[in-house]
């Protein structure tokens, strides 16, 4: 091991990159974080969660003064927003956590920093800036970026991407988002409360297409109800700059063709993985259009070099990648045989209501032919739910024909911490006559979960069989009135 400078070297200072990073050098190995841009937090902090979160509650906050003759209060009239303003508390939220990600911080720790393109030079080492490192172990975190897609014109029209939509100098007066998964639809409802006249267009029949159309259709009701356009089952023919303006050119699935004039086009379609400039051919490192391919160890082709993050393609969060992380640490570092199992890996988009899911939901559960059943609880019969003025959407547990679950969808304020409960459940193997017994505190959101498990319970619990057995051993009476 002594030929090389470093025991491991990490490509790319996000969460899979920091966490590895940080892990193995508490742990005693001698370690090198590389990366690309000045800062160390990659897309999450800078351009990702972070700041679409902390836009989402401003966005919130104005869209409930702007409503506050619902829950009782004198009406308001709203001055319009300088996104300025808006753009400065997301950087300033930014800034806070930067701290925890700061290179002095990491070099506290032992890791030795490195700013700047990293290229793969053979199998154990880089270059870096005129440097040349090398390392016994590596992992490559590099994340993604915005996928754009090859319309015509789009090339020569100015457009947005998630890397610029937190730091634009005023808001839109009007917005084309491209796309309708979890990043387009969180952008689209926060855009269009703050002012902005939002359209979305969407190639397939749904929003958020991962997800069970009946809870996806409700978040895109909502959106609706506050004034977001959506143009589903369309294609996009072309785009044109026309100056202040940009026109999107769209033909929707019975043919007809519409053009859509707005001062900003956000593309937010997906994602594409970072492995440019990283000399991965050179080293015969394989992957595909998906990302790096690597195996449950999170092992590439070469043994000892691992990815994780956006960058293998697969599940792109910031947990997964800090888990992915984990993994990458307990093989790489500690020599203790680890594999990913994403199982209950847990989501959430963040729109409002919240759609979160974890395990199986319906769509799957049928698309894998599993015999399932579906329990149900909804929003509006949680007194919590009522008193906030939050009765929209329900929780749906997903069970096999044992009664074991599958998975849990929550539909719903607070749905992502909310799901917090079931991935305790899931992973701790719990049971759900556990839960069905257990107190919750009143009156509280939580107590949804615990009440789609008493539906579940309930058929058997007051079925005629327990009444009849009751009836014969302590003579009940049975109903008192009608
Ligand atoms: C708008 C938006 C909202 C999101 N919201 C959520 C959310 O609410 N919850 C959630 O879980 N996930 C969310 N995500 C996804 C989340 O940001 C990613 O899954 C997460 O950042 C992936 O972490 P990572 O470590 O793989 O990559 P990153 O965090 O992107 O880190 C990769 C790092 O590698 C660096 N790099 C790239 N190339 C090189 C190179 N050649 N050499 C050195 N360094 C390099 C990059 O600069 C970057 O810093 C969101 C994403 C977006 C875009």
């Amino acid at each position: 091991m002594a030929k090389y400078d470093f025991d491991i070297g990490v490509l790319g200072g996000g969460a899979a990159g920091l966490t590895v990073a940080s892990g193995a050098s508490q742990f005693g190995a001698k370690t090198l974080l590389v990366e690309k841009e000045k800062l160390l937090g990659g897309d999450c902090l800078h351009y990702g969660c972070v700041p679409s979160k902390t836009l989402i509650k401003t966005a919130r906050v104005y869209h409930m003064i702007k409503n506050s003759a619902q829950y009782g209060l004198p009406d308001v009239v709203a001055k319009p927003v300088d996104f300025k303003d808006v753009a400065l508390r997301i950087k300033s939220v930014i800034d806070k956590i930067q701290k925890h990600d700061s290179e002095e911080r990491f070099c506290g720790l032992g890791v030795k920093v490195e700013f700047g393109d990293a290229e793969f030079r053979d199998e154990h080492s880089i270059r870096i800036g005129g440097k040349t490192y090398s390392a016994n172990k590596w992992l490559i975190a590099t994340g993604s970026s915005p996928m754009i897609p090859s319309i015509e014109g789009l090339e020569s029209t100015p457009y947005i991407t998630n890397k610029e939509i937190f730091s634009l100098d005023r808001l839109p007066k009007s917005m084309v988002v491209i796309g309708a998964g979890p990043i387009a639809i969180e952008m689209a409802q926060s855009f269009n409360r703050l002012g902005t006249e939002v359209a979305v267009i969407q190639r397939s029949g749904q929003i958020l297409s991962k997800e069970d159309g009946d809870m996806a259709d409700e978040v895109k009701r909502v959106m609706e109800s506050e004034g977001v356009t959506f143009h589903l089952n369309t294609a996009i023919l072309s785009v044109r700059d026309l100056g202040d303006e940009k026109k999107v050119v769209i033909k929707r699935h019975d043919g007809y063709t519409l053009g859509l004039k707005a001062e900003k086009i956000l593309v937010a379609l997906g994602r594409q993985t970072n492995v440019e400039g990283l000399g991965l051919d050179g080293i015969s490192l394989k992957y595909d259009k998906k990302g790096i391919s690597v195996n449950k160890k999170m092992q590439t082709n070469h043994d000892h070099i691992y990815a994780a993050g956006d960058v293998t393609g697969a599940y792109q969060f910031t947990h997964a990648a800090g888990y992915e992380g984990g993994v990458v640490l307990s093989n790489a570092v500690l020599h203790l045989p680890k594999k990913a199992n994403y199982t209950y890996l847990p989501w959430c988009t963040y729109a409002d209501p919240e759609l979160a899911s974890i395990g199986m939901n319906e769509k799957r559960a049928k698309d894998a032919g599993i015999e399932h059943s579906i329990w149900k609880e909804e929003f509006r019969s949680n007194d919590r739910s009522l008193a906030e003025g939050e009765e929209r959407g329900r929780i749906k547990m997903i069970l096999d024909h044992k009664g074991n679950p599958l998975g849990i969808q929550i539909l719903g304020p607070r749905a992502g911490d909310l799901l917090g409960e079931w991935v305790a459940v899931l992973n701790g193997g719990v049971k759900l006559s556990s839960l069905a017994s257990s107190v919750h505190p009143y009156p509280t959101l939580s107590e949804i979960n615990k009440r789609v498990v008493g539906n579940y319970f309930s058929g058997k619990i007051f079925s005629e069989k327990v009444k009849k057995t009751l009836k014969f051993f302590f003579h009940f009476k049975g109903r008192a009135c009608g």
